[in-house]
């Protein structure tokens, strides 16, 4: 019986969206053309489509993330609720507020 009790509290504590969202997949044309990267380190800043990319820059602070602080993955808007890399990046980064 805790371990029922222990696994409705855990699935309360994580949103429903992020429960069922699928991950983004580099091959995403969407990702591609916006040149979307899970990790910031590894984005080609010599490509033109990812030449407004800064080493500060990731998705944990662009201001289109939707995940708590310390999260790994988290909601973007611009990728219709998939999830994308809180280390990654794409060209429409925008600063958090
Ligand atoms: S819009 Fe922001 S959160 Fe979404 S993939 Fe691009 S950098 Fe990451």
């Amino acid at each position: 019986m805790l371990g029922i009790n222990a696994i409705v509290i855990g699935s309360l504590a994580v949103g429903r969206n992020e429960l069922w969202a699928e991950d983004v997949k580099l091959t995403d044309p969407v990702a591609v053309a916006l040149c979307y990267s899970e990790d910031s380190k590894n984005v080609n800043s010599s490509d033109p489509k990812c030449s407004r990319h800064k080493p500060d820059q990731n998705c944990s602070n662009c201001q289109l993330y939707k995940a708590k602080p310390g999260d790994k993955r988290g909601l973007c808007d611009v990728f219709q609720k998939k999830m994308v890399s809180a280390s990654g990046w794409c060209a429409s980064w925008v600063k958090r507020a």
